[in-house]
Order: structure tokens, then sequence, then C-alpha cells
């Protein structure tokens, strides 16, 4: 396995904290991962789940196609 530097200041990665050089530098990638996380796809999941209740409620033959299969 080759060493690679800690992603968020370049120093030397430790085998305790891999990939990165301490846990501090863990939780600061865990943070900008997170906020990147919720940021994105919230708007997204939300307007997708309304269409698919429209679709239901307006067919109600297809939601209970949907069922059976
Ligand atoms: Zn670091």
């Amino acid at each position: 396995m080759t060493d690679r530097p800690c992603p968020i200041c370049g120093k030397p990665a430790k085998a305790e904290a891999r990939p990165f050089c301490s846990r501090r530098c863990a939780s600061i990638d865990l943070q900008r991962w997170l906020s990147g996380a919720y940021a994105v796809p919230a708007a997204e999941d939300e307007s997708a789940a309304r269409a698919d209740e429209l679709g239901e409620a307006s067919d109600p033959d297809a939601a209970a196609r949907r069922r059976e299969r």
C-alpha cells in the first residue's frame, strides 16, 4: 500500500486516521461531505415524491396495477 498524503492538509497520513493525518482532518472532511450531501439532493427528492403522488392520484388504475406486480 502506498502512503497518500492527507486530502485536507497534505501532511502524511497516519495509519490510525487513514486516509487523513488526524481525526481533526477526518471530521473536517466528514463535515464537508455532509454539507455537500445535504445541499444537493433535498429539493430534488421532494419534487420527485410530489410528482409520484400526483401521478397515482390522477390515475388510480396505474397504482393498482403496480401493487399487483
Ligand atoms: Zn490533515
